[in-house]
C-alpha cells in the first residue's frame, strides 16, 4: 500500500497522478481535515472533497476545487435572506455536503462519512480523514485568530500570519486505520501540500508522526514551493509569518525528522545543498502538474526516488 498525506489542491493533482501510475486500490490517502468548517448549518470537508472529486475526473481543473462547471444558483439565493456567501459552494457541490451532514447527524463517523461519498463517486484509491475528532486550524494574524477559511477564503490570505494553532489536535485521535497503513506502507508520500496548513494538521494528531518516523517505508515529500513561488496562497504566507525560510528547503526542514527523499523542482537546484545538510536526499525534476501527463510523470519520478515497484 503506498500511503499519501494530501491537503486539497496540491495533494488532489499529485493522487490524481499516481492513479494513472498504479493500480488506484493501491493508494490510500490521508486528508487533512483541519480546514473542515460548518456553512448553512452543512459540514463541509474541503480537502476530502477536492480529492474525491478530482480522482472521480469531476473536478473543475482550473480552479482545483469544486465541480467542473458548476453554478452557484442557490447560493445567490440565499444571500436574499441576509447569509454570508464568501465561501462559495456549488449547486452539485451542495449535495455532497447535504449528504455528509445527514451521514453524520445519523450517527456515521466522519470517516464513514468520506468513504461513503468516495464511493459513490466511483472513486477506488481509500480516502481516510485523518481523524474522525473535530481538528480546526487556527490562524494567528494581526486581524484576530481567523478560522481557516475566513482567513484564506474570506480574506485572501491578506492579514499577517503570527501563528498556526491545531485546535483539538491533541485529544484527537487518528481515524481508524491510520497508524495501521502507515505501519504496513510499502511507500509513505507527502504531496506537495501547504506543509503547515495542511499536512501540519496531520502530523499534530497525536501518534502520526511518530508512526511515519517508526514505520519501515521509505518517506518521500514533494515540494509544493517552486523556485521561491507557491500555485496560490497560503503556504508562503503562513511560512514567512511563523518565520521559515519561504523555500523548498524551508519544507524540507519541517518534514526532516521523517524524510529520506525530498522531490523539488529542477528550478531549485540551487537548494540541493541545503537539503543534503538536513541528511535528506534530494532529486530535482520538473514539478509542475499542468497536465494528467505531467501529473503522472512527476509520481512515477516520486515512486522511482522511493524505490517503489510499479
Ligand atoms: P489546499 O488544501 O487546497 O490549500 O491544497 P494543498 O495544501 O494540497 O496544496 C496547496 C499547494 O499546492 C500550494 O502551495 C501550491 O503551490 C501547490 N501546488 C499546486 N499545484 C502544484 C503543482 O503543479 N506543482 C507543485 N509542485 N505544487 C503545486
Ligand atoms: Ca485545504
Amino acid at each position: 500500500m503506498i500511503v499519501v498525506l494530501a491537503g486539497g489542491v496540491g495533494g488532489s493533482r499529485f493522487v490524481d497522478g499516481l492513479v494513472r501510475v498504479v493500480p488506484p486500490e493501491r493508494v490510500t490517502v490521508i486528508a487533512n481535515t483541519g480546514d473542515d468548517d460548518e456553512f448553512h448549518g452543512l459540514y463541509v470537508s474541503p480537502d476530502p472533497d477536492i480529492i474525491t472529486y478530482a480522482l472521480a475526473g469531476e473536478v473543475d481543473e482550473a480552479r482545483g476545487w469544486g465541480y467542473r462547471g458548476d453554478t452557484f444558483r442557490w447560493l445567490e439565493s440565499i444571500r436574499r435572506f441576509g447569509h454570508e456567501t464568501w465561501f462559495r459552494i456549488g449547486d452539485r457541490d451542495l449535495a455532497t455536503h447535504l449528504h455528509r451532514t445527514r451521514l453524520l447527524r445519523e450517527g456515521r463517523t466522519l470517516a464513514e462519512a468520506t468513504a461513503d461519498i468516495a464511493r459513490a463517486f466511483g472513486v477506488r484509491a481509500r480516502i481516510l480523514p485523518m481523524s474522525n475528532d473535530r481538528v480546526r486550524t487556527r490562524v494567528v494574524t494581526d486581524g484576530g485568530v481567523l478560522s481557516f477559511q475566513e482567513y484564506l477564503v474570506r480574506d485572501r490570505a491578506a492579514p499577517a500570519v503570527t501563528g498556526v494553532r491545531f485546535e483539538g489536535a491533541e485529544a484527537a485521535k487518528p481515524a481508524p486505520g491510520v497508524l495501521e497503513v502507515i505501519a504496513r506502507a510499502e511507500a509513505i508520500l507527502i504531496a506537495p501540500s501547504n506543509p503547515i496548513g495542511s499536512i501540519g494538521p496531520i502530523l499534530a494528531i497525536p501518534g502520526v508522526r511518530r508512526a511515519i518516523a517508526d514505520a519501515k517505508a521509505p518517506v518521500a515529500a514533494v515540494s509544493p514551493i517552486i523556485a521561491g513561488r507557491q500555485l496560490q496562497p497560503p503556504a508562503l504566507e503562513m511560512m514567512r509569518g511563523l518565520r521559515l525560510e519561504p523555500t523548498a528547503a524551508g519544507v524540507a526542514f519541517l518534514y526532516a525528522d521523517l524524510l529520506q527523499v525530498f522531490v523539488m523542482d529542477e528550478q531549485d537546484s540551487d537548494l540541493v545543498p541545503k537539503v543534503e545538510g538536513m541528511k535528506i536526499r534530494p532529486v530535482l525534476t520538473d514539478t509542475l502538474m499542468a497536465s494528467p501527463a505531467k501529473r503522472a510523470a512527476l509520481a512515477a519520478t516520486v515512486l522511482d526516488a522511493a524505490a517503489v515497484k510499479y
